[in-house]
């Protein structure tokens, strides 16, 4: 269906604006360190405790005194005296004096007057003395107090989304809970007659509904709780009323399907009929673009194509954004890179295209291989995809090699 009149449609950077200016900071609610991944912090994260607790062996060997190694030379070797075996989890109960040495293992604390470790492969040992023929210099193969993190070092800030590596460093410090923000809870309505659920028969006409499982799945990476009102029909009361109590049960609301100006695309009315705000109808990007963001007691109905692929992209590009501005993440659109077309794109791009991909590196440079089926229904373009090239307006046919935009999911 043509674009009727041709009011200039929104740029993705001013409909992203209009969205963030609705995400408030969520709640904050306290977790089980060990259960935080994937959450996004609402404190900032600062070491109470020296990691290490206290300098250590990173190896199997001997704690000796460099000094005493000095002269140590196969000519003249040093012989130390062992006053005691150290093993990870153990304190030393001795220090270590001039002419001595203690047998210590990995993990374990350095005693008092030890200032380096030895590896035992580079001596003689037996149970009494260990001999060396080189010098051992002060500092070596010392871990010291701290070396990871020192007391009062931050290791996580407010709006960062936690990965395993954070969550070991909260457990290395011996943090029981966090803080992190309420998780965005988001309902899905799947508008179209047409649509059929899981498990009921496939009547003639009809075709299962799988751009929610799809974008349930995208929101939920993205950090969100999501479920479903389920089907409504092509009819903008049901899709009224479904928006209406959708809205009462969660933070955001998406529908897809009869957002466009076809006969049966009901999205807009529908969000007219319960008095939500129109923030704006129709973003410049294709495909994907014709989507609807309106506002409703501060919260956002987002309407996509009920196509998988274009709501994909829908969502990729503008929902997803706001949605980890929700969760409590900093306001920031998709990241973008220059990559090298490792395929070309044999059609021009009069409006600008967008097109699905995947990255691949190549002679050490970023390089972007599109799909092979960038149908907008196609589902299966969207196997393996995560690298969307941005096409500007105007594009003629660009060869293999080329040098685009794209964006990174
Ligand atoms: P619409 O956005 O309603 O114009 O639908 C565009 C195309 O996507 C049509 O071919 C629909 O049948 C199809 N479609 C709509 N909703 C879904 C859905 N939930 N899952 C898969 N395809 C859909
Ligand atoms: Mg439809």
């Amino acid at each position: 269906m043509a674009e009727g009149k041709k009011k200039p449609r929104i740029s993705r950077e001013d409909a992203l604006e209009l969205l963030f200016a609705l995400a408030v900071s969520p709640e904050a609610e306290t977790v089980p360190a060990e259960d935080c991944c994937g959450r996004v912090l609402a404190e900032d994260l600062i070491s109470p405790e020296a990691v290490p607790p206290f300098p250590k062996s990173p190896l199997d060997g001997y704690a000796l005194r460099g000094e005493d190694t000095a002269d140590a030379s196969p000519g003249s070797p040093v012989v130390l005296r062992i006053t005691e075996e150290i093993a990870a989890g153990n304190a030393p109960r001795k220090p270590v004096l001039p002419g001595e040495a203690a047998k210590i293992l990995t993990g374990a604390p350095i005693p008092a007057g030890a200032n380096a470790v030895v590896r035992f492969e580079e001596t003689q040992f037996t149970a009494e003395t260990v001999t060396l023929t080189a010098p051992v210099r002060p500092n070596t193969d010392i871990v010291p107090a701290g070396d990871d993190l020192q007391p009062g070092q931050r290791f996580g800030k407010r709006g960062e989304r936690i990965t395993p590596p954070t969550a070991g460093m909260l457990a290395a410090v011996g943090r029981e809970t966090v803080r992190v923000f309420r998780r965005p809870r988001v309902t899905v309505i799947s508008t179209g007659s047409e649509l059929t659920g899981p498990g009921e028969p496939l009547e003639y006409g009809k075709i299962r509904n799988s751009s929610y499982a799809l974008l349930k799945g995208y929101m939920e990476n993205a950090g969100a709780e999501v479920d479903t009102l389920g089907i409504v029909g092509d009819d903008p009361d049901v899709i009224a009323e479904a928006m209406q109590r959708a809205l009462m049960r969660s933070d955001m609301v998406v529908t897809t399907g009869g957002v466009s100006v076809g006969d049966y695309d009901y999205v807009l009315a529908a969000s007219e009929k319960i008095s939500a705000r129109r923030l704006f109808w129709k973003v410049r990007f294709r495909p994907g673009g014709t989507m609807l963001a309106a506002e409703k007691d501060g919260k956002v109905i987002l309407g996509l194509s009920g196509n998988p692929a274009s709501a994909s992209l829908g969502l990729h590009l503008i929902g997803l954004p706001f949605l980890r501005a929700l969760c409590g993440q900093e306001k920031k659109p998709l990241a973008r890179t220059k990559a090298r077309l490792l395929t070309p794109i044999k059609k021009d791009s009069p409006y600008g295209r967008l097109v699905r991909g995947r990255m691949e590196l190549a002679d050490g440079e970023v390089c972007f291989r599109c799909m092979d089926h960038q149908g907008n229904g196609a589902l299966t373009s969207l196997l393996g995809c995560d690298m969307i090239a941005d096409i500007p307006p105007d594009t003629p046919p660009l060869p293999e090699g080329t040098v685009i935009d794209a964006y990174i999911l």
